[in-house]
Formats: structure tokens, C-alpha cells, sequence
């Protein structure tokens, strides 16, 4: 019952996928300082061609790294369409952007393609979404953007505000999302779980503080939800943040998660769910930060104290700008 498929890191390689499931490019990668790879994924149902952004820290940058190395290889720009590939999905094939909170290192990517995007909505918990109307689209920042806000309205992306804990259609693809507010550091961040026609389920999270630290209850709640998909098999994968090593002590997390916190929040799921049924799960690893130190990396120290601690067998994934992965159902 609870035996799963593992990821495939399909790389520059590419096949025909008939079968249900997920493909996720990853955009950017890094929690920080590095511009043009900041976290954002790009997550497509093998139900449908059309794509969502999970978060959009790099766009352009990392559409261009990734069609480089072979990401989007079995996809044909149309002979009548004007753009290059990057321009053509951009425009075309990215249908929405799901934004889990308004810091900089989820959303400047968004803001400075805006000017040759194409119109799309933004869809986030209403508090993430007033942050960009006033902090970015404001005419002050940036110009206005959006359907709402400061001043004149340029109205390209639609504000579409998700009410928390209930599914709703994604306009333009074969999803499905649920938006269940996380905390990060006091601050507001967002889980959104997708769920496709076949109920197979996959679960983004912000950037999130674990509860013992933050004082929340907001990670019990989103365990809660995700079990019962466990329990049927349908949880196909999730992709959350370690920002920090184990050597991080709690009060200087600022609302992240270390190695040994994300896997005491996961044997929350499985306590939900039933003993052993998180084995062969496959769990990307974001917003690690580039590092400028010398010596180990922070990405290996991480990978390191995830693998010698985890005891639920799950399958952690480290991708990098530009990999893809395929969770197959
Ligand atoms: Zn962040
Ligand atoms: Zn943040």
C-alpha cells in the first residue's frame, strides 16, 4: 500500500509521459543571495501541457538555464507563434502564479518580467497579495501591475485571493489547489497542496518556521490535511525548505526549518498517517542559500544531516536550477 515510485531525475533526458503524475522544473533554487536563481518551481499535471509557478524568485533567468540543459526539449514553440521558447512558455504555457509570501527572494523574478508577461492571475492567501499590492505594484517600486492597488492599474495580473483550506480550480490546467497558511517568523508564508483529476496530490511549501518554534499550529494543520492522502497512496511529493544546518540554534532560525526540525515535523505526518507510510516519499529540499564561505557547502552539510537522520525512509531530492523531476504515479 504504501510503496512508491521514486522520482525520476530525468536531467536533459526526455520521454513520452502518458501516465499520470507530476513534472517539476526548478526555476531557482536558492533561498538567497543569488540573483537569477532564487526560489521558484515549475509544476505541470502529466494530465495537461499548461504549467503553475510555485513561488517566482527567478523566471526569465531560470527558464533560460533550464531550456539549456534540455528541461523542455519535447516541447515545439508553434510554427505561428512569434516568441523564442523561453518567451513562448512564459507567455503561453505558465498559466498562474501561486505566490506563498511577498519576501523578495519569492516574487522578483515575477516583478521584473512583468513588463513582457502575459496576463495571468496571482494566487495567494489575501494577505500576501495586499503585501504586493502595496509593497511592488505601487508605481513607487514598480508600476502597477496589477488589478488593484496604488494608482493607475495596468491590470496584467489579477489578484485572485485563495480562501484558506478549501479546493479550488486552477484556471487553464487540470488542478486543483487547497491554501493553508504556514508561519514564518510571525510573518504569514502559504502551503498550497495541488490535487489533480486522479486525486494524486502534491504539496508545495513556503518558507516555514517548524511549530514548536514558531508557537503555531499551522504545520500540525497542514500534516493533518496531508494524511489522508498518505493513507490512500496519493501523495505523490513535497517540496519544503531547509534554510538552515543542525548547528543553527532556534531563536536565530527566523522562521526556518534545519535538518533535524523538518524531519521531527515529518514523523508528525507519519504519527497522522500510520507507521512506515512516509517510506520511498519523495521530498525536495529548497532554499538552501548560496553560500560565499569556503569549505563544505551548506547544500552538502544539509544533504549530510538529512540522510543520517532519516529513519522514515523517505527520498530527499537536492535539485538545481535547471533539473527536472518527474513523480510518476
Ligand atoms: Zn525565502
Ligand atoms: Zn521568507
Amino acid at each position: 500500500m504504501f510503496r512508491r515510485k521514486l522520482a525520476v531525475l530525468i536531467g536533459c533526458l526526455s520521454f513520452g509521459v502518458n501516465a499520470a503524475g507530476y513534472d517539476l522544473v526548478t526555476l531557482g533554487s536558492k533561498g538567497g543571495i543569488q540573483d537569477g536563481n532564487l526560489t521558484a518551481f515549475m509544476l505541470k499535471s502529466e494530465q495537461d501541457d499548461n504549467y503553475v509557478m510555485l513561488d517566482a524568485g527567478s523566471i526569465v533567468n531560470g527558464l533560460i538555464v533550464s531550456e539549456q540543459k534540455g528541461a523542455f526539449s519535447d516541447i515545439e514553440v508553434p510554427e505561428a507563434s512569434p516568441y523564442t521558447k523561453v518567451g513562448y512558455l512564459l507567455k503561453e504555457r505558465i498559466k498562474g502564479y501561486f505566490i506563498s509570501h511577498a519576501h523578495l527572494d519569492h516574487v522578483a523574478g515575477m516583478i521584473i518580467s512583468s513588463p513582457d508577461d502575459s496576463n495571468k492571475p496571482i494566487y495567494a492567501l489575501s494577505a500576501t497579495n495586499d503585501d504586493l499590492q502595496t509593497n511592488y505594484f505601487n508605481w513607487s517600486a514598480w508600476p502597477n501591475f496589477g488589478n488593484e492597488g496604488k494608482g493607475f492599474k495596468l491590470s496584467k495580473y489579477t489578484y485572485t485571493d485563495l480562501p484558506a483550506a478549501q479546493w479550488q480550480a486552477v484556471t487553464g490546467t487540470s488542478l486543483n489547489v487547497k491554501a493553508m497558511p504556514l508561519s514564518h517568523s510571525g510573518g504569514q508564508s502559504t502551503a498550497f497542496l495541488m490535487k489533480d483529476t486522479d486525486g494524486d496530490v502534491f504539496a508545495y511549501f513556503g518558507d516555514t518556521g517548524p511549530d514548536a518554534v514558531e508557537k503555531s499550529d499551522a504545520l500540525n494543520n497542514v500534516w493533518s490535511s496531508l494524511s489522508e492522502h498518505v493513507k490512500n497512496d496519493k501523495l505523490k511529493g513535497i517540496v519544503i525548505e531547509v534554510s538552515f544546518s543542525n548547528e543553527t540554534p532556534d531563536k536565530q532560525l527566523f522562521g526556518h526549518l534545519t535538518p533535524t526540525w523538518l524531519l521531527e515535523e515529518l514523523k508528525t505526518l507519519e504519527a497522522k498517517s500510520g507507521k512506515g507510510s512516509l517510506e520511498g516519499l519523495d521530498v525536495v529540499i529548497s532554499h538552501i542559500k548560496y553560500s560565499l564561505k569556503k569549505g563544505e557547502s551548506p547544500e552538502s552539510i544539509i544533504k549530510r544531516q538529512l540522510e543520517e537522520a532519516n529513519t522514515l525512509g523517505v527520498n530527499f531530492h537536492f535539485p538545481q536550477q535547471g533539473d527536472t523531476l518527474s513523480f510518476a504515479d
